[in-house]
């Protein structure tokens, strides 16, 4: 097995991922049609065109469109089940996934308990058939900055729905954390993880104000920090886990290209990162892809990934019981697919040898036990 497939096969643990974001192109065109909402493509080709970004201002343009497209309430259980389904094909076992709720009831007049009921509806439905599950980050849109407190109200009121902490989103730059300390103040009053987006598209000053005034549990992104020795330093000291989404930094213009990235100089300096697709079909891209970048990009090694697996069930919101349990499981597999790997690189007649080599070590620490046992009684 080469390290694509290991990446491909490797269990692992997703922690930004935007549902809207994660429509597959087929599913956006259907519903567009069957909502009766005018999208500029006409077919797949047609989306991957419309999804060739210019800036951040024509993602959250394009980003705006997508969410026209979803109307009624099994829209919702649609997509939610198709992203569950996209989580098995990758062997993604637990995500947590942000959900823009306020902008949702807006566009489709739903409240958002009808919403979040065909959401939940779908998660059900893969977690039935796929084995897999997710909690819910709902976001507050930077740009419509009166819709926080809404937001806030809802997050909290929906934690026995699934709702597992409070994000930020949209332009960053222009709506700094400052804006936000009071929602995020109240949140964590009533013990709501703080998620922000900090660090993409502003800053080391940005990511600082999202530690600082919004007590940020987790930095979607952050990649930024690497600006600010004193920062990084900060962030390693506390072990904050970083969201890094490498293609989607690489396609928004962040960076000009993967050897730009700075995710091996956060790895190196002893940062929590966990790698994350942010909108997948949106960057033509998965987790998996993701993963297999890490192997072409950035010199990144099986038991890296390893680590990168277990990072994200670490920074995930999970009870620990939870996490454990997971971790077991992980591990186990991790182990499996090295044990393919080996039977594949080794002729039987060098595991032949292994194997007797074992047994004979076994039958001597079986006479050494049968020994000691015999003198002892
Ligand atoms: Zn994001």
């Amino acid at each position: 097995m080469n390290l694509h497939e290991f990446a491909r096969r490797i269990p692992k643990v997703e922690l930004h991922v935007h549902l809207e974001g994660s429509i597959r192109p087929a599913t956006l065109l259907q519903l567009a049609q069957r909502n009766s909402i005018g999208l500029p493509a006409q077919n797949v080709e047609g989306l991957r065109d419309f999804y060739r970004f210019r800036d951040f201002d024509h993602f959250i343009e394009v980003y705006s469109a997508i969410t026209r497209c979803l109307r009624v309430p099994d829209d919702y259980r649609l997509i939610a089940y198709e992203f569950g389904a996209d989580c098995a094909r990758q062997n993604i076992r637990y995500a947590e996934v942000t959900f823009t709720i306020a902008t949702n009831t807006k566009y489709t007049g739903l409240p958002w308990q009808a919403i979040l009921e065909g959401l939940n509806e779908g998660r059900a439905q893969a977690r039935a058939e796929f084995g897999v599950d997710w909690g819910w980050v709902f976001d507050i849109s930077r740009n419509v900055p009166g819709t926080q407190g809404q937001v806030v109200e809802i997050a909290l009121a929906a934690r026995d729905e699934s709702v597992v902490a409070l994000g930020l989103g949209g332009p960053e730059a222009d709506f700094p954390p400052e804006l936000f300390e009071r929602s995020f103040e109240r949140a964590r009053q009533a013990g709501l993880p703080s998620v922000p987006h900090a660090g993409e598209i502003a800053g080391p000053e940005s990511v600082w104000a999202a530690l600082r005034l919004l007590h940020a549990d987790r930095l979607g992104h952050g990649v930024r920090s690497v600006e600010d020795g004193a920062l990084v330093e900060y962030l390693r000291e506390r072990q904050t886990p970083l969201e890094v989404c490498p293609t989607s930094n690489v396609r928004l213009g962040v960076y000009p290209d993967y050897a730009a990235h700075p995710l091996r100089r956060l790895w190196d300096a002893g940062l929590l990162v966990t790698i994350n697709s942010d909108d997948p079909p949106m960057f033509n891209a998965d987790l998996n892809h993701e993963y297999e970048a890490l192997v072409d990009h950035f010199g990144f090694g099986a038991d890296e990934m390893e680590q990168v697996s277990l990072n994200g069930l670490r920074a995930s919101f999970l009870p620990p019981a939870e996490k454990a349990r997971l971790e077991a499981e992980f591990r186990a597999e991790f182990a499996q697919l090295r044990e393919n790997e080996q039977e594949q690189q080794f002729p039987l007649w060098v595991k032949s040898q292994v194997v007797a080599a074992i047994s004979q070590s076994r039958r001597v620490l079986y006479a050494g036990r049968y020994t000691e046992r015999k003198s002892n009684g």
